[in-house]
C-alpha cells in the first residue's frame, strides 16, 4: 500500500528542537514542557505575547535542519519499504518557507538518506495526496479533497485532549496497529 509519513513530528522531533533552543534563547522566560503541551500548534500553548518569540526560533536558518530525528523513525519507514510498501513523506512547509522548504530536503539527506528525497511531498493540502494510511500527529486534517487515506494520529502529549475516532499509533507499537 501507500504509506504516507509526515515528518515533523513523526520523523523530525520538532518539539524537541524548538524547547531545546527555547530554553537556551529565552532562558528568562517560562517553556512548557511536551508532557504538558495541550494544543497542536505552540503558539496557542504559550502567551499571545511569546507569539514573536516562537516564530523567531522556527522561520530562523538552521531551525529544520538541525531539529533531531525521533527515535525509531527510520528503522520503521525502511522496515515499511522493505515490506514492499511505497512509502513518502508528506509535509506541510510553513508559511515563511524561505528556510523551511530548503532544510526539509536537507534534514531528509541528512537523517534518512539521499534517496528519501525522492520520497519527499511537500503540500498544504494532505487532502489532495492520494495514499492508503498518512500517519499524522496533527489531530485534524482539513483540505480541498476527499481523502483517499485513512489518518493515523502519530501519539503526541498535545493530540490527546481532543476527541478523536482515529487509530493512534508510536513507532514502539507501529507494526501491531498497522497489522505489519
Ligand atoms: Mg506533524
Amino acid at each position: 500500500m501507500i504509506i504516507l509519513v509526515d515528518m515533523d513530528g513523526p520523523l523530525a522531533d520538532y518539539e524537541k528542537g524548538f524547547l531545546d533552543i527555547w530554553r537556551e534563547k529565552f532562558s528568562d522566560l517560562d517553556f512548557i514542557k511536551l508532557e504538558d503541551r495541550r494544543e497542536f500548534y505552540l503558539h496557542h500553548d504559550y502567551p499571545k505575547e511569546m507569539s514573536e518569540n516562537i516564530r523567531s526560533i522556527c522561520s530562523a536558518p538552521g531551525f529544520f535542519l538541525n531539529l533531531p530525528a525521533m527515535a525509531g523513525a527510520r528503522e520503521a519507514i525502511e522496515e515499511m519499504k522493505n515490506k514492499g510498501h511505497e512509502v513518502f513523506i508528506c509535509t506541510s512547509p510553513m508559511n515563511e518557507y524561505t528556510n523551511c522548504v530548503l532544510e526539509k530536503y536537507q534534514w531528509v539527506e541528512k537523517n534518512l538518506g539521499l534517496e528519501w528525497t525522492k520520497k519527499l511531498i511537500l503540500t498544504k493540502d494532505k487532502t489532495l495526496v492520494q495514499g492508503s494510511i498518512l500517519i499524522d500527529d496533527r489531530p485534524i486534517i482539513h483540505g480541498a479533497g476527499q481523502p483517499t487515506w485513512e489518518h493515523i494520529l502519530f501519539d503526541m502529549p498535545y493530540n490527546r485532549d481532543v476527541d478523536l475516532k482515529q487509530r493512534r499509533l508510536t513507532w514502539g507499537n507501529w507494526r501491531e496497529v498497522l497489522g505489519m
